[in-house]
Parts: C-alpha cells; structure tokens; sequence
C-alpha cells in the first residue's frame, strides 16, 4: 500500500492519541514502517534518529530478536492464562522475583497490569484499601503535582496535574490535591535552585496542613518529572521531602514508569535519589515497550497489611501478568543485566550524554541545558540573557520539532522545552549525532523566527 492510501485510510478511521484529530486530517500522518537499534524509518524512505526511545520505552532500542523469539516461544506455550483467584504461570512468577531483586530492598511483592495508568489506578485503590485497614478512613487526600503525568484513565489523569486535560475530563476523581512542582528554570528563578526545592516541599507541608494532617494518605510524584519537561529537581527537594511525609506518616508513591529500568543510570529513580517509596508504579521500559505490561510494586508495609489483613483485594485486570509480556518483560531484564546497560548509562554514557549536552547551552536560542541519565530537556528562550520566553503563540517549541523531525531526529516538545530520552543502548557515536542533529534543528529555528 502506498503511503497516501494508508494515510486517507488513517484519516477516514483512526483517532490518534494526544491528537488534535481534525489538524491531523488535514495535514496526513507519518507513517513509521521499521526500525532498528536508535533508528525508525517511514514510508517516505527516511531514516529518523529516535530521541525519545518510543514513548520513553524502547530502553533496549529496536529490532532485539532475542524479545521476539521469548515472544514467540510463550505464544507456542501458552498464549493466554490469568493470575485471577488461584491460578499463575510460570513467566509471571519469574518476573515478579526479578523485579524484587532489582527493586529497593523493602519492596517484596508486585501487583501486575497492562499498562502505567492501570498502575495508578491500582496505586489509589491500595493507598486508600491500605489506611482503610489501618483503621484511618479519613486518610483519604492524595497530594500530587501540578503539570505531573500519570496515565490517561480518569484516575490517572486525576492524579495528574496537567491542566487541559483536566479541563476536559471532570467530574475528576475527588480528595486529589496538587502542588507547586520543583521547576527551577520555569518556576523559580527568583531564588537558588536549593531554596527554591526547599520551597516546594514546604508547599507539601504546608498543604497537608490546610487538608487536616490526618486526613492525608499519600504523595505522588515521579523521581525527574518527564511528560511535564524533564524536570529534574533542585538536590535539596528530595531530602526535604522525605523529611515532611515522614513527621505525618503520608506513603510515599514513586511513579517510576518512565525513570525506571535504568533511564536515570540505575533500576529505578528511587535507588539514585535514596527513596523508599511504599508504591512504584512501573511500565514502559520493564518490555522495553515490546509489549504492553505495567505494575505496582508494593513496599512491605503495605504488602503485609494487604496480605494479612485484607482479604480478598477486588481489584485485577483481564491482562495483569499476562504470560506472553510477561515472558518478554523478564527477558528484557535478564538482557540488561546481562550487557550491563544500566550501569553503562550511569558509568558512560549518561556523563558522556551530560558534556556533549551542555555544550548545547551556548546556543543563542538556549536558556538552559540539563540532564541525568539519558534524559534531557533544553529551555528554548526568546532572549537569553534575561532568560524571557517567547510568546506562547509562536509555538517555537513545535516549530523546532517539527523541524528536528524533518532533518532526521525526534525530539519532543513540551511547550517551549525540548526533551530527549533515547533507547539506552544508544552509542557516544550516535550521541555525537543526536547533539549534531539538536544543534542544527536550533540553528534552523533561529532562522525561521528571525
Ligand atoms: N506515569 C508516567 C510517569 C507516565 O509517563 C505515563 C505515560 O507516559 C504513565 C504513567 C501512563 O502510562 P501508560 O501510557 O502506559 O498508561
């Protein structure tokens, strides 16, 4: 089929996610057709640098036959089985053990779904099935951050903090409040970045007061905020933190759904900002996207107080554990354990990432460059010496990915902030070019806006 028939088809039928469904029409999709290791290809023949591993997911890169033939051989075995009542598999048991060995070493059990918003999902209905059975029903508030990303269900977005979707999403699910998030560059440049992190977690105090202390079950955030701009937050904000949910006895919920599998250069966000999280949502990076699978992994003072005194948890998914992502999630992880991919991120290739990155700040359409890990995000800015924005409208952020796009890199952008996030298995080499490729989209936009 040719590429105009596949798009009219693709106009005629098919409503995209996060799309605005009638611009798409007009303008015709992209239509990705393969990839291999870092790089896609389309339709048109381009060859396109994926800066954005997927959605944030594809941390092996793309084409591992090893994903394929785990997939295959669980197909052959057993296509299907649920882990509802009292029945499991094989592929489900053994990545349930894997992940608690990777994971903090408190965590000791995980509940399996199909995707990081079934995730959240589950995390409200333990965090509030957990204070229920501690005699607290009162604990019902769910602190969260403003522009946080937490999936797409009404629960995940009411957990969210992004504004426009939940101006069309309410009535959202009640008792979920959002703070202020630790954005330095585009929220707090009045003070350090130290004490504006102090600032924030003291915005969390402050509104556990305003909720009534006893009233409060959990935080939410993610490690590095990544939908909302990859936000890393000053040093001080995580200590600080930690320190206020504790003197209230509030769970800590670490969504690690993009930052988990080695994104930041360990398993999980957690391990590299010293947290002991209750619950960890996790999915995308655990298939290294190949299939669909999510999770939460439980801390064990609330796994024992679900398993001792919980009874029968209603809750559970047609897909939770399913044998076949599950077979490929686990293989997924053996092969980073065995290329040492995780540590390769935090040794090398995220320091290296980090210098070649930085190099990106001298740009004159750059306010700032950061990153950790394999994720980083550059503040586009009108003027660069006051770090002033652009006016809105101009929508430079999109410009400049539109451009990127077209010149054979994919770099997302979220408002004015441009973000990378590659397979981890990317090399210096296609760092070098991935630098190259960013360096050029901004030259170009320099032009288009002078
Ligand atoms: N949590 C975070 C931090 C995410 O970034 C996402 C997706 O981008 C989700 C949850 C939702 O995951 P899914 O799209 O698999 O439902």
């Amino acid at each position: 089929m040719h590429s105009q028939d596949l798009q009219a088809l693709d106009r005629a039928h098919h409503l995209h996610p996060f799309t605005d469904f009638k611009a798409l029409g007009e303008e015709g999709s992209r239509i990705v057709t393969h990839a291999e290791g870092v790089y896609i290809h389309d339709s048109e023949g381009n060859r396109i640098l994926d800066g954005m591993a997927g959605l944030w997911c594809v941390n092996l890169g793309y084409g591992r036959q090893e994903l394929v033939e785990a997939a295959t051989a669980q197909l052959r075995e057993l296509p299907y089985y649920n882990n509802f009542f009292k029945t499991t598999h094989p592929p489900a048991v053994k990545l349930a053990e894997k992940l608690c060995q990777l994971a903090p070493a408190h965590v000791n059990h995980v509940f399996f779904t199909g995707s990081g918003s079934e995730a959240n999902d589950t995390v409200l209905r333990m965090v509030r099935r957990y204070w229920a059975l501690k005699g607290k029903p009162e604990k019902q508030w769910i602190i969260s951050r403003e522009n946080a990303y937490h999936g797409s269900t009404v629960a995940g977005m009411s957990l969210g903090g992004m504004a426009p979707m939940h101006a069309q999403g309410g009535p959202l699910v009640p008792e979920i409040s959002h703070v202020r998030q630790p954005y330095w560059f585009g929220e707090g440049r009045d003070q350090s970045p130290e004490a504006f992190g102090r600032t924030c977690a003291e915005a969390i105090e402050a509104r556990i007061l305003e909720l009534g202390e006893d009233n409060v079950a959990a935080f939410i955030a993610e490690p590095v905020q990544g939908a909302g701009g990859a936000i890393m937050p000053p040093a001080s904000y995580w200590p600080a933190v930690k320190e206020v949910l504790a003197k209230y006895d509030i769970l800590l919920v670490v969504d690690e759904v993009i930052c988990g599998f080695g994104r930041l250069g360990e398993w999980f966000g957690s391990l590299h900002y010293d947290l002991e999280p209750d619950l960890m949502p996790i999915a995308k990076g655990l298939s290294s996207g190949y299939l669909p699978i999510g999770g939460v992994l439980v801390g064990d003072r609330v796994a024992e107080t679900l398993i001792e005194e919980g009874g029968e948890f209603f809750h559970g998914f047609t897909y939770s554990g399913h044998p076949v992502c599950a077979a490929v999630a686990l293989k997924n992880l053996e092969i980073m354990q065995a290329e040492g991919v995780v540590e390769g991120v935090r040794d090398d290739l995220g320091p290296y990432l980090a210098e070649r990155w930085a190099s990106l700040a001298e740009h004159p359409l750059v306010g700032e460059a950061r990153s950790l890990g394999l994720m980083g995000a550059l503040e586009l800015v009108a003027d660069k010496a006051s770090g002033g924005r652009f006016d809105k409208r101009l929508a430079v952020g999109n410009l400049c990915r539109d451009i990127c796009f077209a010149s054979g890199l994919v770099m997302r952008s979220v408002g004015d902030t441009m973000i990378i996030a590659p397979p981890l298995t990317i090399t210096r080499e296609q760092i070098d070019e991935l630098v190259a490729l960013a360096r050029d989209a901004l030259d170009e936009t320099a032009v288009r806006l002078a």
